[in-house]
């Protein structure tokens, strides 16, 4: 199954994200299903993700967008977990620091895309800056506008320059959220993850529904697309996010850059170094 086109966001087109599934799992019925499936893409992607950072051109960033107890935070283990830690690098993004609101909502952005050879994951991104703050009215309905023309040409700028651009939203349904946060309060190892904006925000459910629509209407573009993922199944989101990610690595087809010496000459220097040592042998 073709996952890009299946999830893709049409440019343009309208979205509406209760006509689409968040337990949907495809032709696969279990995770148990899935695994030899997940295995191979990670097998796959640790290669591709090699020949990328040794071709040292270009760059891929991974966008992650969710609610609350979406699985921002499990997506970002499971595909880095495939990847060498040498040519990845992950960033969150927290409420703005005093000196991130003092400058342009893009600037804390900028300063951490992937340098080439670099695949780089955003846990949240300045995404936030157009759902979180139109839903609590932080920024007038104006310039959220022009924040969606701001985001597309920063896309641009970024993919000229040679950078891969894949966003997904994960897409879980109101009950899923919830069954989680009941996880987190009785799991010792979850509990540091309640904060209090879980229950503060879940009142804004319908607001962030109509932000993240009209956000993926405004800014699903063919250089920096947008994926709906069905994520009320971890399982099937690692396995949908996993092939995304790999089939357009893929893509780039990235190559080993040639040798920057003569081999033959290096070859030469081989034999002279090896006659040596066994002559001292
Ligand atoms: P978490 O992802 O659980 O660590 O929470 C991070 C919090 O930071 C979330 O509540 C986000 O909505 C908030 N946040 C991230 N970026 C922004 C932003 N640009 N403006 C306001 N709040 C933000
Ligand atoms: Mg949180």
């Amino acid at each position: 199954v073709n996952y890009s086109k299946k999830f893709a966001v049409e440019p343009g087109s309208a979205v509406r994200l209760d006509d689409m599934d968040p337990s949907f799992t495809g032709k696969h019925a279990s995770e148990d299903d899935a695994k030899a499936a997940v295995a191979k893409d990670r097998e796959r992607l640790a290669e591709l993700q090699y020949r990328l950072y040794a071709e040292n051109q270009r760059s891929v960033l991974i966008v992650l967008q969710a609610l609350d107890a979406g699985g921002k935070d499990g997506t970002v283990r499971h595909v880095f977990g495939a990847l060498n830690p040498q040519g990845a690098t992950a960033h969150s993004f927290k409420v703005p620091t005093a000196e991130e609101a003092a400058h342009d909502f893009l600037w804390r952005a900028h300063k951490v895309t992937p340098a080439r050879g670099q695949i780089a994951i955003f846990n949240r991104s300045y995404y936030e800056d157009v759902l979180v703050t139109r839903v609590h009215g932080l920024v007038s309905k104006d310039a959220i506008e022009k924040r969606y023309d701001r985001i597309v040409e920063f896309e641009k700028n970024l993919a000229q320059a040679g950078t891969r651009i894949l966003k997904f939203f994960l897409h879980i349904s109101a009950d899923e959220q919830l069954r989680r946060f009941e996880q987190r309060l009785d799991d010792p190892r979850r509990q540091w993850k309640i904060s209090e904006s879980d229950y503060s925000e879940r009142p804004y459910w319908d607001a962030y529904r109509k932000a993240y629509e009209d956000t993926l209407e405004r800014t699903s573009t063919n250089r920096a697309p947008w994926y709906v993922i069905p994520a009320n199944h971890k399982w099937f989101r690692n396995l949908a996010v996993g092939r995304i990610v790999t089939d357009a690595v893929d893509e780039l087809d990235p190559k080993y850059p040639p040798p920057a010496v003569d081999i033959e000459k290096m070859r030469a220097a081989f034999h002279a170094a090896a006659e040596l040592s066994t002559g001292t042998a």
